[in-house]
């Protein structure tokens, strides 16, 4: 048996590979490869999934919170509070637009502290980014009252959530800018890299779209110098065929969630299983638990066939390129601790129910050793 983490070739997305095909050759037919009607059909699309008035194609998730800051007007002097527990581009994002990133530690369910958060705040504050982390929401309701009370903004970094609800509304309509990466292991992908931000407002988008395009209003006239960070034409068309998929993969991944969730809570005190909140659509971006033993855990699934992954063993503030950030081992406890003892199986739409059941079977074997 072996049982892969990732497999992104579906019986589903390879159906659609001759209708992606044809539409790239009528791209290249118009020789229409830079922006035009396939990216603005495609951002159409995406705000109304996210839930919002105008989304704008760039070309990396990366790139979604860097415009983002800067449409806002951020940068040296400034700071952004964010969670340590996050992939690396978080707060890569912060400092590559010279502003400072302020870290808040985490809950239990991997997503900052509401709590936490007015003990961060200074003078210098301009934003705070939460990170729907997995796939689940952060808690946006107390984290908006907080922004709301100090005027800050908040952007939001969804490129593990797209689908991902709190009280009904998605993520990306949540906070005053958000961004997605459409990098081909989240859940909506393209063939390649590629980003989106969301938002509400119709000055941030004008803003956006300059920036985006070298800061050209027209064909000649430049309002700032800028970035060459569009969504890529070709990956539009994927983007756009794969995102009719996207309610189908998100159903069958919160179904097998469930099915991990019914087979697994009798481990509770060995195995914590994510826990999702009253009113929050939790998206499984990835299943990640909390598992005593972790490491032999990981070991004996592997020896067995099967894949796991930790998300993420070393927190942003323990890695090299963030030493100039003034943390260390420690800051953080919650986030510092959950590294000992995060695992995250396989939750892919392709998984098949009879690979899940054997996970379980295994994961069960391995605790009644222990
Ligand atoms: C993937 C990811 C990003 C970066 O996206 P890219 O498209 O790879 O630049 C940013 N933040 C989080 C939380 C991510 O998971």
């Amino acid at each position: 048996m072996h049982i892969p983490f990732v497999s992104l070739y579906s019986q589903e997305k390879a159906a659609l590979v001759d209708e992606i095909l044809s539409d790239f050759r009528k791209i290249i037919e118009s020789s229409q490869f830079i922006l035009g009607p396939s990216v603005e059909e495609f951002e159409k699309e995406f705000a109304k999934v996210t839930g919002c008035r105008f989304a704008v194609g760039v070309n990396s998730g990366l790139d979604a919170i860097i415009l983002s800051m800067r449409a806002l007007g951020i940068g040296p002097g400034d700071e952004v509070i964010t969670a340590p527990n996050s992939f690396l581009a978080t707060a890569a994002a912060i400092q590559l637009v010279g502003a400072k990133t302020v870290f808040v530690d985490v809950n239990e369910d991997f997503n900052i502290a509401p709590e936490k958060i007015e003990a961060a705040i200074t003078k210098k504050t301009r934003a705070i980014m939460p990170v729907h982390l997995t796939g689940n929401p952060a808690r946006m309701a107390e984290i908006n009252a907080i922004a709301a009370k100090h005027k800050l903004a908040v952007i939001e970094d969804a490129a593990q959530a797209i689908g991902a609800m709190e009280n009904g509304k998605p993520v990306g309509s949540l906070g005053t800018v958000s961004a997605f990466s459409l990098h081909p292991l989240k859940n909506l992908h393209v063939w390649g890299d590629g980003g989106m931000i969301v938002t509400d407002s119709e000055e941030l988008t004008v803003n956006l779209k300059l920036q985006r395009n070298h800061g050209l209003k027209n064909r000649d006239e430049a309002e700032f110098f800028s970035y060459n960070s569009r969504l890529d034409t070709l990956q539009s068309v994927v983007g756009r065929h794969f995102l009719k998929l996207l309610e189908q993969t998100t159903e069958k991944r919160i179904h097998n969630a469930n099915l991990y969730s019914s087979r697994l809570s009798h481990l509770k005190g060995k195995l914590e299983l994510p826990s999702v909140r009253p009113g929050v659509r939790h998206v499984f971006h990835v299943f990640q638990t909390r598992a005593t033993h972790r490491d032999a855990l990981k070991q004996f699934l592997s020896d067995h066939g099967v894949d796991t992954k930790i998300h993420y063993p070393l927190p942003i503030h323990w890695q090299k390129a963030a030493e100039g950030l003034g943390y260390k081992k420690g800051d953080f406890p919650v986030t510092d601790r959950l590294a000992g003892e995060i695992l995250s199986f396989p939750i892919r739409e392709n998984l098949r129910e009879d690979e899940i059941l054997s996970i379980c079977e295994l994961v069960d074997t391995f605790y009644k050793k222990v």
